[in-house]
């Protein structure tokens, strides 16, 4: 323990470390900005700037960054030098206020939908004061926004921001008219659970399946895959033990909370959960954390896989985004409280969270929308595609007797009147158990379960922030124009189960039967990107998010057309690898392979011309006829991409034509290719197979 206290963000430019080296003035004045939003001067972002530079050189930093999020799921970082020439050609090491707030990549390159036409191209960062710098790689990383000329947003973080300021606006309403004055700020917090595979880094050099797409694109099943279960929560091999050990040591000293490193259910899969934080910040620090796993695993001879389907046949990698909203004073208002006050305030917020899943489903399945995480969501190892919310037995029970006004339990005598009684104190364990549901309520917060592993968890939270920020909008202005308060509360709560019961759902989401009552309960089951991706547009969706000011109409079909387009060439560069593999590799692999048992065939009859040639005669037509199966089903993939140049499609059409018709060629591609692979000598098997990758770090 001795060593985390030590280490923990000895890299990050934190409280502690502003405290020690502002002057008490500055000092004040950031924190302003920090927690009011106040403009920085610039006599005041020179003195941050110069104390931020002394204490980075003196931890050996020789550049510093503006640190962004664009619209390609990666971080970017544009390094520049402290070093400034002076008269008599030595050199100075500088950093101004004016570097510090604002930042011109040339960025041009980036994703940004028609939003910037070239000729003004750059887009500019602008610091978020509210997030921490921190040394990297010998580089201070400013944390900022990435927004065009214009004001629009051209990354992930901009809107998440304004989410924040969204549910920070409407929730004060709701506290005030529950009498609290002393809250000055929500923050919504977030914890989120990641997923991940390592396999060695020796084999994965020899799959351009892995190389260029994160996932293999071909492989039969070895003969043991995840049916025992005994990888999850196993003992942890040395090798694994020696890299969590090394990235549990670098996120705490970026001040990234790593809690708890274990395995997961498929083999070479873990999993590492953080402590929770505000969401700006833990969409920050998961993005540093898929970074430091990808660099630290190579230094161990491994490689990270962050794709959301690595291996066919084994569960695939996912994220858990534990949602909650959190007041400057240290209340969590999804928890239920001790009294009837407590309790009232929490089944309206519990309320606003219902009508916003309902409401927003389509939203939200947009949100964890792309190519990758299509593979998952439904297929009986992640929640369904179909949006729920799961509440657990005694909760719903309790909203069920507010809706009918009946009693609650065998205790009370009178009805269940909101404001007046007691919530039994929910135990997390009864809350926490079902594992299917999409949305789960785990006793004081919310658990989104189908976000992607390599997903940037902004997307999910913006939507989650702004679809409550709504609901709780509308309960504001309903209880304001109220003359009894009490009254209308109750109201509200019964109102809103009433319209909004068919999204509660605490039964097995990996159930068949639970797809025909969700449709007959009319819940959207939106199976893939290019099926959810048009809902972003809709109406209804593009007045939420212009209303609550987080995306203006613009930056909707911006990010829309991003998205398609993403889609797209996915699915067109994994096409392209299989037809590469195939045609380069497999085919003439399992030619040779042909070719060897038909001279084997010729030896033996040569010297025994009534020798038995069984197996070799009858493998040889097998592997023949499987080839030419395969040769015409490569010829079929290749076939579709070149219609697809004829083609007069707009992205939308286009994601569809890959979803549909490229997609089909590669699934029937995969199926004789992977049965050939079942029947051919291992040595002629010119790739790391599924058993050397997931069994093959030791
Ligand atoms: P587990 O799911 O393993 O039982 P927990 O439910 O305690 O563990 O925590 C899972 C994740 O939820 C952790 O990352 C934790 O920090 C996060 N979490 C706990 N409370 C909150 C909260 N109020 N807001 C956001 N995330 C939270
Ligand atoms: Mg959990």
């Amino acid at each position: 323990m001795d060593t985390i206290k030590s280490v923990f963000a000895e890299n990050v430019f934190n409280d502690t470390v502003m405290k020690e080296r502002l002057p008490k003035e500055t000092y004040k004045q950031l924190q302003r900005t920090i927690k009011e939003g106040r403009h920085l001067d610039n006599a005041v972002a020179n003195v941050v700037a110069n104390a931020m530079k002394d204490w980075a050189i003196e931890k050996g930093a020789t550049h510093f960054t503006h640190w962004f999020q664009p619209m390609t799921g990666v971080t970017a970082e544009k390094h520049d030098s402290f070093i400034t020439p002076t008269d008599d050609g030595r050199v100075i090491l500088e950093f101004s206020g004016k570097e510090l707030i604002q930042g011109e990549p040339d960025a041009s390159s980036f994703p940004s939908g028609g939003l910037r036409a070239t000729f003004e191209a750059r887009g500019y960062t602008a610091w978020d004061a509210t997030s921490y710098a921190f040394i990297k790689e010998k580089t201070l990383c400013i944390p900022t926004a990435f927004c065009s000329y214009g004001g629009e947003a051209l990354d992930k973080k901009t809107p998440l921001l304004r989410s924040m300021e969204a549910i920070n606006r409407q929730t004060l309403r709701v506290l005030r008219l529950f009498g609290d004055t002393e809250v000055t700020s929500v923050k919504t917090t977030v914890g989120p659970e990641q997923e991940y595979f390592l396999v060695e880094k020796e084999m994965f050099d020899k799959r351009p399946d892995l190389i260029y797409t994160g996932r293999t694109l071909f492989g039969a099943k070895s003969p043991k895959g995840q049916e025992l279960d005994d990888h999850y929560f196993g003992t942890i091999k040395t090798r694994v033990a020696a890299f969590m050990e090394e990235l549990d040591e670098e996120l705490w000293k970026l001040g990234v909370l790593a809690k708890t490193e274990h395995n997961e259910v498929a083999p070479a899969q873990h999993e590492l959960a953080p402590v929770f934080t505000t969401t700006n910040i833990a969409t920050d620090h998961n993005q540093l954390t898929m970074e430091l796993m990808q660099r630290i695993a190579k230094k161990h001879g491994l490689v990270c896989l962050l794709h959301e389907k690595p291996f066919a046949g084994v569960n695939g990698s996912g994220k858990h985004n534990n949602w909650s909203i959190s007041t400057n004073t240290g209340k969590n208002l999804l928890d239920p409280g001790d009294t009837p006050h407590e309790n009232a305030q929490f089944l309206l917020f519990l309320c606003a969270v219902i009508q916003a899943v309902d409401d927003y489903q389509d939203l939200l399945r947009i949100s964890v929308a792309s190519a990758g995480n299509d593979h998952r969501l439904g297929a009986n190892e992640a929640p369904p595609a179909i949006v729920s919310v799961f509440l657990g037995t005694e909760l719903t029970e309790i909203l069920e007797a507010i809706e009918k006004d009946e009693q609650y339990g065998t205790k009370e005598k009178e009805l269940w009147k909101v404001g007046v009684h007691t919530l039994p104190r929910f135990q997390k364990d009864a809350t926490d158990r079902n594992r299917t549901s999409p949305f789960a309520f785990t006793g004081n917060k919310f658990e989104f379960r189908m976000l992607g592993s390599s997903d940037s968890i902004s997307g999910a939270n913006i939507v989650l922030n702004t679809a409550v920020a709504e609901s709780l909008s509308q309960f504001a202005d309903a209880l304001e124009q109220s003359a009894d308060f009490n009254g209308t509360l109750h109201d509200l709560i019964r109102s809103t189960i009433k319209k909004h019961r068919r999204i509660i759902f605490n039964g097995n989401g990996y159930d068949e039967k639970w797809v025909a009552e969700a449709e007959k309960r009319g819940l959207l089951n939106l199976r893939t990107t290019p099926d959810c991706l048009p809902y972003f547009i809709k109406e209804k969706n593009v007045d939420l998010f212009t209303r609550h000011k987080v995306f203006s109409e613009t930056e909707i079909r911006a990010r829309y057309e991003i998205l398609l387009e993403n889609y797209s060439k996915i699915l067109n560069i994994e096409a392209v690898t299989m037809l590469d593999m195939a045609n380069k590799d497999l085919l003439p692999a399992y030619s040779a392979y042909a070719r060897q048992l038909s001279e084997t065939v010729n030896a033996k009859k040569a010297a025994a011309p009534d020798v038995d040639c069984t197996f070799e005669t009858e493998r040889l037509r097998q592997v023949s006829a499987l080839c030419g199966d395969m040769y015409r089903k490569t010829q079929a993939l290749e076939d579709t991409l070149l219609n697809l140049v004829q083609k007069d499609f707009g992205e939308l059409e286009r994601a569809q034509y890959y979803q549909g018709t490229v997609f089909h060629a590669m699934t029937e591609l995969r199926i004789v290719a992977d049965e050939l692979e079942s029947v051919t000598d291992r040595s002629f098997y010119p790739y790391p197979n599924y058993g050397d990758l997931l069994f093959g770090v030791r």
